[in-house]
């Protein structure tokens, strides 16, 4: 077996073990692989080894990769942060686009949509530490924001997500889980027309067991598949 495979493995046992000590479903979780800095060999093994998604998190990847067919077999997320005159190269490109971090970026998201005739599937991403130099949606901005959604018909909510800030300890993001947990419960419990919660996209490789038991319905994993970034100087795109 291959690390990948491995690795993978290993992933689905600790996502399964946290779920049941929830008192979860384990198949209620979804795991993504979040793919950045690793080639699209790499990102084919991921998806042999059962993922059930990709994130990518620079546009210039996720063009280089689509090209490749690297993430053929696989749903692709968008969980990066998006330039506004990126948005082009994106939407329609990938199912989800997880990283909808401001009004602006909405907006571009669903004239480009529009244009292409689609509804493009996204989260909102939530900045839950309220951190100033992080963008996303502030928790107290709910759920003003989701009944603005009306404005954007060309954009349907799937869910939230968050970047937590960097926790010190094991167990300091658990407040943060439970708060976009809670807003989630709170909007499903308004029965938005167009507006879904199926995806809760909470936990990294530090900390996605205390995300899964705080309610998250699907972990972006990194380092734990692939093995740590190499973090040489990367061109920009
Ligand atoms: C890199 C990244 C991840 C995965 O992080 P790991 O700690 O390596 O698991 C998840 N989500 C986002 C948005 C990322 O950029």
């Amino acid at each position: 077996m291959s690390m990948i495979t491995e690795n993978v493995a290993q992933i689905r046992s600790r996502i399964a073990a946290a779920a049941r000590a929830a008192g979860r479903d384990p198949a209620d979780i979804r795991l993504c692989a979040a793919t950045k800095m690793n080639d699209s060999a790499a990102v084919r093994e991921a998806i042999a080894a059962g993922v059930d998604c990709c994130g990518e998190n620079r546009v210039q990847e996720l063009v280089k990769k689509l090209d490749e067919h690297a993430y053929d077999g696989a749903p692709v997320h968008f969980i990066g942060a998006l330039q506004r005159n990126k948005v082009r190269q994106v939407v329609g490109q990938v199912d989800v686009i997880e990283s909808v971090d401001r009004r602006e970026l909405l907006a571009d998201i669903n004239a480009e949509a529009a244009k292409r005739g689609i509804v493009q599937d996204i989260l909102l991403e939530v900045n839950a530490g309220g951190e100033k130099q992080k963008s996303g949606f502030l928790l107290k901005e709910f759920p003003r924001i989701v009944e603005e959604m009306a404005d954007y018909p060309a954009v349907r909510v799937r869910g939230l997500m968050t970047v937590p800030p960097i926790g010190r300890k094991k167990g300091d993001n658990c407040r943060y889980f439970q708060k976009i947990r809670r807003i989630a419960v709170d909007i499903t419990a308004q029965k938005y027309d167009n507006i879904f919660m199926d995806f809760l996209s909470m936990g990294m490789t530090d900390d996605f067991e205390d995300a899964i038991a705080c309610g998250s319905t699907m972990v972006r994993i990194g380092t734990a598949i692939f093995g740590p970034r190499n973090y040489a100087p990367v061109k920009s795109d």
